[in-house]
This record gives structure tokens, sequence and C-alpha cells, in this order.
């Protein structure tokens, strides 16, 4: 459709306009003062010279511009030279023969030119530059879609028109509920406690991956406690100029204290609160200045103001010292990933008013979401929902939970990605290496579908589920791990050749190598570190968490030797898989006929062709 200018064009060329008006008109007012009397620093003489050029005639007229005198000499129309008055009193009394020349001293201007002075040298500059901050603020106020000035917190209330979130509309999290329900009896008996002399908390911080429930348990905190609750995210903070995270914390917390009893809630504190120190530059001055000023806020509550801060985060490693001190977030509630029973629960309120077909299984699909959110599983049943509406069917299918299931696992399938026959080749004897050397070694997960169609950012995908959630991991299931994940390289290794191996097994070896090196330095499970744990701290100027050369507990002798058992436990692991695939070749190149053939092959259809495939004697593990 072709068609005229959008409203969000013509504000932006609205918004350009008004830019280059302000800058224009400022240029010309700050120019235009500069060289208001047209002269340069050049043109500066000295008093002294000044005294003698009017003793000796040569001055016509001088006029006074505050301490500045402009002189026009004789056979000249206007001011050509200027001098300064050396100190405050007057030209007459610093020596000065005015009777010689005309002079026009200050108070003797016009007074019209006075005020036009005034208002070119002091109203104006203000003016613009007011009107310029005005302009930024209303910038950003745009931005948040909220009214947001300066200093303003754009911290958002919710609960007052909304439904209340309660405990009851979260499932699963028994303990974090258990935990934060000490907190909602604070909020409704402060009393209670302050009578037997108990301090009450001031902060609480809520620690688990992203999309665990922390934000909805801090909502239902407030709904079950029937008190205000302010939002705001760390990153919210520090997002404009020096000094605005600051004062952002002031406004929040004094908007908080009129409306007590009340909850704060600061998502992403680590956006703030990370270790002070750890860098320089402007960035993190504001965000020390921010910390700083929410360390202040929480000292300053008396306890009888009754609001409680919660804050959430995913590294509470990160976080400065000082912000977990007594008084401030002293406190601690773990929201881990849902186990299975949980996931069970979340899938059942998030599949509630969807019509489900007989064929879909909840039970089943809890058992193979290990790993996932409350997050993840919510948006697996809206998917769902998605793909089976697509279908334009009524109900949800189990195909449609299945195709929900893979998506929000690994991404969606890229069907039209163009593959060269040889390029299916080299995925399918590629994936048939992994799914192979899984199959047959004894402590793998069992595969659950391999497929070379390319998915999310993967050319193909072998998928091993768990049978259940496993808390641990033990040195034979790693080894076994990296072998499956070796399987891959290998297999093209035995078919094609050393120098004909490919790029595309990039991901398995970064993953081969954090796992591996996670195996020595972390668990101290091999044989010349054993029982040794090494701590790496993050580079000082690090704020991801994945730069390299931070702080190490050991010496260089030690990282030797680290490198040298980490090679040699992938070289175990590559030597475990190559005799895997050489001993079940046949088996590998069915798996690739029929994977070339129908592109994604199920666990029954793996396990039928691989059913008579066995790992030799000597690569199993003790
Ligand atoms: P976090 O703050 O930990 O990142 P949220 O509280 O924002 O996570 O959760 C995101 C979404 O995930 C919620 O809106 C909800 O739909 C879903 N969810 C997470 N945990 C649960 C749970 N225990 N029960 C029901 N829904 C959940």
């Amino acid at each position: 459709m072709r068609g005229g200018k959008s409203p969000k064009r013509s504000n932006r060329i609205r918004t350009f306009l008004t830019v280059t008006l302000v800058i224009l008109v400022g240029l010309a007012l700050v120019g235009g003062n500069i060289n208001k009397d047209g002269l340069k620093k050049e043109d500066e003489i000295p008093f002294s010279t000044l005294v003698d050029d009017v003793n000796n005639n040569r001055v016509s007229k001088i006029k006074e511009d505050g301490q500045k005198l402009l002189i026009t000499q004789k056979n000249e129309d206007k001011p050509s030279k200027f001098a300064i008055l050396p100190t405050g009193a007057s030209a007459k009394e610093q020596g000065l023969d005015i009777s010689k020349v005309e002079y026009t001293a200050k108070n003797q201007s016009n007074s019209n030119s006075t005020a036009i002075d005034l208002i070119i040298n002091i109203a104006l500059p203000v003016l613009i530059f007011v009107g310029f901050f005005y302009f930024i603020a209303r910038q950003a106020g745009n931005q948040g879609n909220q009214a947001a000035m300066f200093g303003k917190s754009k911290a958002k209330l919710y609960g007052a028109d909304k439904k209340k979130v309660k405990f009851d509309d979260i499932a699963g999290n028994d303990n974090a509920k258990q935990d934060l329900s000490e907190v909602v009896e604070f909020l409704k008996f402060p009393k209670r406690f302050k009578q037997l002399g108990a301090k009450i908390p001031k902060g609480v911080l809520l620690v688990g991956d992203p999309g665990t429930g922390k934000t909805m348990l801090a909502k239902a905190v407030a709904g079950e406690a029937d008190v205000p609750f302010f939002s705001i995210s760390g990153s919210e903070f520090v997002e404009m100029f020096v000094g605005v995270g600051a004062s952002r914390v002031r406004d929040l917390f004094a908007k908080a204290k009129k409306n007590a009893p009340c909850i704060i809630f600061i998502d992403e504190i680590d956006a703030v609160g990370r270790r002070r120190g750890s860098g320089t530059g402007g960035g993190h001055d504001e965000r020390e200045q921010t910390l700083n000023q929410i360390l202040v806020e929480m000292d300053g509550f008396e306890g009888g103001e009754n609001v409680i801060v919660l804050a959430a985060t995913n590294r509470a490693d990160v976080l400065d010292p000082a912000l977990l001190r007594p008084g401030r977030f002293d406190r601690r509630v773990h929201i881990p990933l849902p186990e299975r029973p949980d996931r069970q629960a979340i899938l059942n309120v998030h599949f509630e008013g969807k019509p489900l077909d007989s064929n879909v299984d909840l039970a089943a699909l809890s058992k193979k979401t290990a790993g996932m959110s409350g997050a993840d599983l919510a948006n697996l049943a809206n998917e769902s929902a998605i793909i089976a509406a697509r279908r334009k069917s009524k109900t949800i299918q189990n195909n449609d939970v299945t195709e929900a299931f893979e998506r929000v696992a690994i991404g969606p399938e890229r069907k039209n990605s163009p593959m060269t026959d040889k390029d299916k080749e080299i995925t399918a004897y590629h994936e048939g290496g992994h799914a192979l050397v899984g199959h047959v070694l004894p402590n793998s997960d069992p595969i659950h579908k391999i497929t070379i169609l390319p998915r999310g950012g993967a050319a193909g995908i072998t998928w091993s589920l768990p049978q259940d959630d496993k808390h641990h991991q033990s040195a034979k299931d790693i080894k076994d791990l990296l072998a499956q994940a070796l399987g891959g390289r290998v297999a093209e290794e035995v078919i094609y050749g050393e120098s004909n191996i490919n790029t595309g097994a990039s991901n398995d070896l970064m993953k081969v190598t954090s796992i591996a090196r996670s195996y020595v330095v972390e668990y101290g499970m091999s044989k010349k570190l054993k029982n040794l744990a090494f701590k790496e701290e993050a580079h000082p100027y690090d704020t991801s968490g994945m730069m390299a050369g931070g702080h190490t507990q050991y010496s260089g002798k030690t990282a030797e030797i680290i490198d040298e058992e980490v090679q040699k436990l992938v070289d175990e692991a590559t030597e475990r898989a190559r005799k895997v695939i050489v001993a079940n070749h046949k088996y590998l190149d069915t798996l690739k006929d029929e994977l070339i053939k129908k592109e994604t092959l199920d666990e029954d259809e793996v396990n039928k062709i691989l059913q008579d495939a066995k790992a030799p004697k000597e690569v199993l593990l003790n």
C-alpha cells in the first residue's frame, strides 16, 4: 500500500525541525554575542597605551562596555581597538583624561540597549538552555511512553486498577511462597512484630534464572498483603544522564514512603548493583552513584515506614557486598527452575481455557521439559495454541504441542533454507555420529529425535532427553556426554578423512571445551588436579560475565596442567567416539540414508535402526 506520511514520521520531521531551529537560534545568538563589537583578541591594546594615545590626541571616542573600553581613533568612525580597565575603579580614576575624548560611560548608555544587552547576554541563553532540556525531557518521556522528567523515577504502580496477583496464581514454587508469606505478615501486621522487638526486614533478594516467576512472586506479595506495588528495572535507573539514576532512586523511595505500607520491586538489580570499583568511566560512575543512593535510602528507613524492597537477580554472585549487609538485602529467597511436578502444575495453569484434544498428555510433556522455566512453559502453551489456530483447528493436538515444544527449546524450523545434496549428506553423517555414540554409550541420555532440517541456528540437530530430572552428574556421565558431543566431528573424519572435516562442528567443540574445563577446574575430577576446584573471578572490567583474563587463584604451572588435563580428557573422548563409529560403520550408513530420505527420525525409528549397534568393550567405563 502506498500511503502518506505516517504520524511517527511527521513527528520525527517536527522533532528534526525543532532541533535544527534551536541549534540555529542558539548559534546565531552566541555567535552574535561574541562578535557584537566586531573586535578580536588582537585588537586589544594595554590600558597604559590608551592613556598615552588619549594624551597625544590620537583618540576621538571611548565607549565603556563593562570592563572593556571600545576605542574609536581619530579619522575613524567606529571602534577598531579596545583596552581593559585594570581595576574596578572608573577610567578617570585610573588616569585616563576623558575630557579629551567623547566618552560614553556605562550608566550613560542608552537604556534600551542595556535591556537588549541583558536579554541577549543572559535571558536568551538561559531560555535556550531551559528549552533544550525541556525538549530532551519530552523525548525521554515519549520513549518511556510515560511522563518522565529527569529525576522522576519511571516506577510503575500496579494493583490499583488491575486484578491482584495472589500466591494461588503461581504454580509450584512452594518454598519461595512460604518464605515470602513472612513478608506478607510483616506488611499486614507490623505491630505484632514490633511489640516483640523484632526488626522488620527492609530488603529481600529473589535469586533465580530468568522466567522463573520472580516478578510474579513479588506482585503476589503485594497482592496478598493488599498494598501498592512499585516496580522498576535496574537498567532504567542508568539509561540516560549522569546523576539521573540517583535522583530517580530518591523519587521512587519518596513515592513509596508516601504510599506505605507498600512494596518496591527492583528487577535486574545487578544492572546497578554490581560490585563497585570494578571499572572506570561515566557509565560506571553513574551506576555507583545510583547504587550508593539505594544504600542511603535503605539505611534511611527507620523501620516505621513499612516499605519492603524486593529485588530480583540471576547473578547474586556479582552484587556489591554492601547491598547484602544486614539492614539491606539481608534475606535471600531462591527460586529454582521448576521440578517435574511443578512443571506439570505450571502447564496446567497455562493450558487452562485452551481446548486440548484427548491425545495431548501434559504429564508426558512435563517429563520432557526438564530445564525449562515457567516463562518457557507459558510460551509453549501459547505457541501450541497459535500453531493449532494456524491449522484452523478447533482443538490443540499432540502434534501442535510437539511442534511448539521444539520451537521453544531450539527455535523454529527453517524449512526453506536451501541445502545441497552434499550438505545434506555431511549433516546426516554428522548427526548420525552423535546419535550412534549417544545410543550405544550407557551413560548418555536416550535419543529423542534427529533432524537434518536447519533449526534455530543449527544445520541439524540430535536431541537427547533425560529420563527424568537429574540433580547430579557422575564423571562417567560427563565422559560419555563428551564422546557423544564429539561423535559428529569424528563421524565426518572417519567418512571423509582428516583433511575434509567441516566448520559445522564449532558449536559442539565449544560445548566440549567448556564441559571438559569444568570437569577439571570446577568438579576436581581429573587425576592430576584431583579434588581441587579453582574459582575463576570475572575480569575486573567485565559486565557481561563473558570476558576472559579474569583473576585466577592458581599459578602459571597449574594453568599448564589444567590445559593438559582438559586436552587429555577431550582426546580420550575423541578416541572412544572413533572406536564406536568404526565398529558400527554400517549402522551409521543406514542412519545417513534414512535421514536423507525422511529428514527427521523420531526415537522409535532411531532405536529400530540402531537396535543391534554395540559399543566395543574397550570403550565402556568401569
Ligand atoms: P522473572 O521475573 O523470574 O523473569 P516472571 O515472573 O516475569 O519471571 O515470569 C514470566 C512469566 O512466566 C509469567 O508472567 C508467567 O506467565 C510465567 N510463569 C513463571 N513462573 C510461573 C509459575 N510458577 N506459575 C505460573 N506461571 C509462571
